[in-house]
Formats: structure tokens, C-alpha cells, sequence
């Protein structure tokens, strides 16, 4: 297959996989706060994960211009938050009743999908089979994502199957910055060390800034740090199993 396909269809199968968040509201009906927490413990192991694998790949490659690429992933992630005014947003909160509150949400989830799709494009960059792994954990990782995001929805009134549809639709910037990163990153091959520093600083900055704060608050310091750091050692492990 031609190589920029197969970013785009396991990008959009990653992206896809959001919707399949929403399974577990279909079962319970509403999820308690401290699955909330747990929820978003989990994408964010497998976003540290996802961090450590690219790191690993590019150790040899990368050296300041990396570290230069990952300042910029955290100036863009942070500037994503200033610009959308989501910078001190609890984005858990399941009785917010602002109006603005639901469209900042998609907004910051919409954001926070595209630095993963960086991601996806980079590995894709380095090699298929890579590519390939970076794309199936993002897809797993996107499950708990979208499980938060429709409990959000949901608590606001919003009816299931439109809420898996939103998770989804959050996650297009996921697939359509993963195809655009491969293509110039084969393009400028000269870009590699800083897209990739650039992809593995915004996520490890989107893990610190945006996810684990409220989690701690939601279920716990000790079982968010053991959710995360199994999670975590899942992709670490299976990372190092094909290289
Ligand atoms: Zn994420």
C-alpha cells in the first residue's frame, strides 16, 4: 500500500476508535467521578508510552534540535490552552453548566488530538511497522479519551450515540495532522529530530498539564499513579518487543 494510505487508514482507524469510549455509559448509564479519573489515568500511561517509544526511536538521531522540536511541542500545547481559554479549565467537570463549557471542551479536545497525530505521522516517518504501533496505541488510548468526553457530553444532555459521533469528530485533527506530519517529514527529512521532539514534548506536557491534574483530585494520588504507570510499562514494553 502507498505509504501515505496507510497513515491515513490506520490514523483514521485510531480516530475512529474514540466512539467505542462511549461503550461503557451505554453499560452503566453514568460513570462514577473516580472512573473519570481512572479513564484519563489510563490514556495518559499510554501517552507517556507512546512519549518513551518515540524518544527511544530517535535517541540516536535526535539532539538539540530535538530538545529545541520538544520546547516547541510544550509552546504549542500551552499556546492551545492560552488562545482557547482552556489554560485553567477543569475539564472533567460533569455538572458545569456554563454554556461555553461543552465547546470548550471539543475545542481542547480537538487540539489535543492533532500533537497525537504528530505522533503518528513522525512514527510513520521512522517506519511502517513503528508507524503501525504508534497509531494502535493512540487507538486504544483514544477509547478511555473518548469515555471522558462523552461522561462530559452526556451529564450536558447530550444522547449517547451523539456523543461517541463528537468523540470521533474531535479526533479528525488526529488524522489529518498524522498524514500532513508524513508528508513532510519524507518531504524535509532535515525536520525529523524536531517534529519528533516536537511530538514527544507536547504529549508528555499534555499528560502533566492537562490530564493527571484533576485525576488526583478525582480518584487518588496512589490508584491514578498505578493506572498510569501500568499503562505506561504496557506500550514501554511492547515498544521494546519490536525493536
Ligand atoms: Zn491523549
Amino acid at each position: 500500500m502507498d505509504p501515505t494510505l496507510t497513515v491515513l487508514l490506520y490514523a483514521s482507524l485510531a480516530a475512529a476508535a474514540g466512539a467505542l469510549g462511549a461503550l461503557p455509559l451505554l453499560v452503566r448509564g453514568r460513570l462514577p467521578v473516580v472512573g473519570i479519573g481512572w479513564a484519563n489515568a489510563l490514556a495518559a500511561g499510554l501517552m507517556l508510552g507512546a512519549a518513551y517509544a518515540l524518544l527511544v526511536v530517535g535517541v540516536d538521531r535526535v539532539t538539540l534540535s530535538g530538545a529545541a522540536g520538544a520546547l516547541l511541542g510544550i509552546g504549542f500545547v500551552y499556546w492551545t490552552h492560552w488562545v482557547s481559554g482552556t489554560a485553567e479549565l477543569d475539564l472533567n467537570r460533569l455538572e458545569e453548566t456554563s454554556e461555553t463549557y461543552g465547546y470548550k471542551v471539543l475545542l481542547i479536545g480537538a487540539y489535543h488530538s492533532a500533537a497525537e497525530g504528530i505522533a503518528i505521522g513522525v512514527a510513520m516517518a521512522v517506519d511502517v511497522p513503528f508507524g503501525i504501533f504508534m497509531a494502535l496505541a493512540i487507538a486504544v488510548h483514544n477509547i478511555p479519551e473518548g469515555t471522558v468526553l462523552c461522561s462530559i457530553l452526556a451529564s450536558r444532555g447530550v444522547r449517547h450515540r451523539d456523543a461517541a459521533g463528537l468523540a470521533v469528530a474531535t479526533n479528525v485533527s488526529q488524522v489529518l495532522l498524522a498524514v500532513v506530519t508524513f508528508a513532510i517529514v519524507a518531504a524535509t527529512p532535515s525536520l525529523f529530530p524536531w517534529v519528533l521532539g516536537f511530538a514527544a514534548g507536547a504529549l508528555v506536557y499534555l499528560v502533566m498539564a492537562e490530564l493527571l491534574p484533576e485525576c488526583y483530585r478525582q480518584a487518588g494520588p496512589t490508584s491514578i499513579a498505578l493506572v498510569t504507570i501500568v499503562a505506561m510499562g504496557i506500550v514501554v514494553l511492547l515498544s521494546s518487543q519490536g525493536m
